[in-house]
């Protein structure tokens, strides 16, 4: 099944010719959730050819402009296609205010509900579920309360292998059985076992979301084992230091944070528009962990099977 992110934006604060502001679909078998949604980013959903009204669930890391400005006129966008069916937008304290705010004071009339989803930025919180996937929020460490996310894929249940169905005349009620992890007791007595009758479903693959934070060692225990971090390198290491003050974490710190959750893949991004280009930032990253790549607007990146 497919599961993948494309980037949309990979700037911070101000967006350049080259980059965006924050901004990435998940999609996972064909569904899209929007994370973070920057100035610009209808946009981009639109360069991409997603379909604004599959779009039912966007998760909003924290309330620094770049992150959020995008959502004002994406909902007016959504409004005037018509859209009638609910928005789901999961975000800090704070975000239903300043929306009404702006529409109230605009007059502007959304024919359509939106389901404002305050998230903690204190502690884990698991705040979606689908049949596919669960999402939870992790509190993340900068200047204004943040929340990272992690997608996980949810286990799926096995199949049956086809030969026994047909050897042991299975009944639908046996085949549910055996999906949920029951052994086969045959008219005869005699026990099949339940690892023989199944061909189990691969690890479920996970994805986690970071940015903007600092890093602090303690945030990653919750993401161990995750196969792909996205986390901000937003400056070089020559400029540690400001990373540090703004709240931020450099490329190499970055890489530090996917060797502490054994990441299988990091993506680096979030750049600071400071530099002209980016190399030294994804090289600084790929010294400390080599599996490292740099998120370009447009990308897509697949969440394999490691
Ligand atoms: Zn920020």
């Amino acid at each position: 099944m497919e599961f993948g992110i494309r980037i949309l934006g990979s700037s911070s604060a101000l967006p350049t010719l080259k980059r965006n502001l924050p901004s990435q679909v998940l999609t996972f078998n064909k569904k899209p959730f929007l994370i973070d949604c920057g100035e610009g980013t209808q946009l981009q959903i639109r360069r991409q050819g997603i379909s604004f009204n599959k779009i039912d669930h966007i998760f909003i890391s924290h309330l620094h402009g770049d992150h959020f400005f995008g959502l004002f006129g994406m909902i007016s966008t959504m409004n005037l296609l018509g859209r009638n069916k609910p928005l789901h937008i999961f975000s800090p304290s704070g975000l239903e205010e300043i929306i009404k705010g702006v529409f109230n004071k605009t007059r502007t009339d959304i024919q359509y509900n939106i389901n404002y989803h305050t998230i903690s930025t204190k502690e884990a919180d698991d705040i979606l579920e689908t049949k596919w996937l669960k999402v939870t929020s992790l509190p993340l460490n900068h200047s204004k309360p943040v929340c990272g996310f992690l997608f996980q894929e949810k286990q799926q249940q096995p199949n049956v292998i086809k030969e026994y169905i047909e050897k042991y005349n299975l009944s639908i009620s046996d085949i549910v059985n055996i999906k949920s992890g029951n052994d086969l007791l045959l008219s005869s007595g005699k026990i099949i076992t339940n690892s023989e009758l199944v061909k189990p479903k691969p690890k479920p693959r996970s994805y986690a979301y970071f940015t903007d934070t600092k890093f602090v060692a303690e945030q990653y225990f919750s993401i161990k084992g995750v196969d792909v971090l996205y986390h901000e390198a937003t400056f070089a290491e020559e400029d540690k230091q400001l990373a540090h003050t703004t709240g931020h974490s450099t490329a190499m710190e970055a890489a530090s944070a996917a060797l502490e959750t054994d990441a299988k893949l990091l993506i680096i991004g979030h750049f600071s528009s400071r530099y002209k280009t980016h190399n030294h930032i994804l090289e600084e990253a790929k010294k400390v962990f080599k599996n490292t790549i740099s998120a370009e607007d447009g990308n897509y990146i697949e969440i394999t099977h490691y």
